[in-house]
């Protein structure tokens, strides 16, 4: 059996460099190649996706996953070697259902797609791409077709990035999550409004960038694993487990879009940094869902980097990096502001309280576009209500109403909204599970101390990459499945000391 396992691993270490390589191509065109690069990029990464996904499907690899079935039935399910071949085998299976000429046209309908939306953004011009999303629905319903015996169409959708969660369960406790959100906020925004205009005066950009750099050095982010270069969009991305790296952007006026944003994305990459290094090269070697991804990078941006205790530490130190600006805030007043919570439009910029209203509202749309219950046509109406209704704000115009994501123009309708909101949720059950454990976590925090905290969580979490789907590590970890109690919890307790909750 020794040899077969051998055999898989060098076959599925092929699959996983060339997506390392494809990803290395992406990261620059992101961030240094130059504008004219862009045609001979998308064709070299055209390539190196083409090669991979033969690689993947090679029946090879379907071979020696039969052969080796037996041998994975033998071995206890938490096992490394057979958590390989469960993981191996699900990779394989989904890649092989889809025509390889559907990929193609699939691939490039979405880039031609990304590539009108760059212009129909900023123009307001959702007629301009309609078209090109009605074909996309179309698209992603036959997408879902390949995979037949699903309960509703987005779930095959749903499992590319978060295996195992159904539309039924997560249309569930959004419902919830929802019910128990709009009464917060009604109360909340019902008061009267908090001046944070000073978060918004000239803040040199090379030292917000440095104070985020000295943030992560202590969260444990390994620059010599690593490194963060600026882009306009930022992200997460990995060429090996020991080469993660982050980007981000800075605004000279706004103090909050570098840090938080920094804080978020070394979430993500202390995640991936954390995962056992044995498993490098194979398809344990990536995080568990992007639910349980996002889970990571808000515990690092908002539980910790938004708390009374981290700021306790740090903002002394803000101080002394911008006296002009701030020697008049108090912490207490700094607190409040960096957490402010106000109906707004754009869901990367919005607050925790009011954040999941916005993936809920499009994981909805998603739904019913899907199910073929609204017309594209009718999306912005759809969408403008939602706000409306939800957030109690409309859109003045569809740039900042339904063309705002990038995610439906350059990718499927279905799968990619529901994971932000699924991390929150989880993101303070694996919280509230770690302070059970360890209650000296908090004051840690408050002396700008994370390794005790960070430990727990790759003991718990990182190590296991892609070993568990995020049920079978939620129930491994907390003892029960999604719940959105932890997080509703945290949310009323750490607003009740901002605003009146009555
Ligand atoms: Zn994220």
């Amino acid at each position: 059996m020794n040899t077969k396992v051998t055999e898989l691993k060098s076959r599925l270490a092929e699959v996983y460099d060339l997506n390392m390589i494809g990803a290395l191509l992406n990261w620059d065109s992101s961030t240094y190649m130059p504008l004219d690069g862009a045609p001979a990029r998308g064709r070299q990464m055209g390539l190196i996706a083409r090669i991979g996904h033969e690689k993947m499907t090679d029946p090879a690899i379907g071979r020696l996953l039969d052969e080796l079935h037996a041998y994975e039935e033998s071995l206890p399910y938490d096992s490394d070697e057979a958590s390989l071949i469960r993981v191996a085998r699900r990779e394989y299976e989904r890649a092989i259902r889809v025509p390889a000429a559907f990929m193609a046209k699939l691939q490039e309908h979405i880039a031609e797609t990304f590539d009108v939306w760059t212009r129909a953004r900023p123009a307001n011009d959702f007629k301009r791409v309609q078209g090109m999303l009605e074909k996309t629905v179309d698209l992603s319903r036959q997408l879902a077709s390949y995979f037949p015996g699903y309960q509703h169409i987005i779930d095959p959708l749903i499992s590319y990035s978060d295996y195992g969660m159904k539309a039924a369960d997560i249309r569930a406790i959004f419902a919830d999550l929802r019910n128990q959100l709009l009464p917060l906020i009604k109360t909340i925004t019902s008061q009267d409004d908090m001046d944070d205009g000073f978060l918004h005066q000239p803040y040199s950009t090379e030292k917000q960038l440095a104070f985020g750099l000295d943030v992560i050095k202590l969260y444990g982010y390994d620059f010599n694993r690593g490194r963060q270069d600026l882009t306009h969009h930022p992200y997460t991305t990995k060429f090996s487990l020991s080469d993660v790296r982050i980007t981000t952007r800075v605004k000279e006026n706004d103090l909050c879009e570098a840090l938080f944003g920094t804080l978020h994305e070394s979430g993500h990459a202390i995640y991936e940094q954390g995962i056992n290094l044995a498993y490098e090269g194979t398809p344990l070697a990536s995080g568990a869902s992007s639910g349980v991804h996002e889970s990571q990078s808000r515990t690092w941006e908002n539980l910790i980097g938004r708390s009374r205790g981290f700021w306790e530490f740090f903002y002394p130190k803000l101080k002394e990096m911008f006296p002009t600006q701030l020697s008049s805030i108090s912490v207490d007043r700094y607190y409040r502001a960096i957490n402010k919570v106000q109906r707004s439009l754009i869901r990367t910029d919005a607050d925790e309280v009011t954040y999941n209203l916005h993936p809920i509202i499009r994981f909805d749309l998603e739904l019913r576009m899907l199910e073929g219950t609204l017309e594209v046509r009718d999306l912005p109406q759809a969408w403008d209500e939602r706000y409306a209704n939800d957030i109690g704000i409309t859109p003045p115009n569809d740039r900042d109403g339904v063309l705002q994501d990038v995610h439906w123009y350059s990718g499927i309708i279905g799968g990619a909204f529901q994971g932000y909101t699924l991390g929150n949720i989880m993101s303070a059950q694996f919280y509230a599970e770690a302070v059970k454990a360890h209650p000296e976590i908090n004051e840690q925090i408050a002396s700008g101390e994370f390794t005790t905290l960070s430990a727990w969580l790759k003991q718990a979490i990182y190590q296991h990459g892609a070993k568990f789907t995020a049920d079978e590590l939620l129930h491994r970890v907390t003892g029960q499945g999604l719940s959105i109690e932890p997080y509703v919890t945290y949310l009323k307790n750490k607003y009740s000391s901002i605003y009146k909750l009555g």
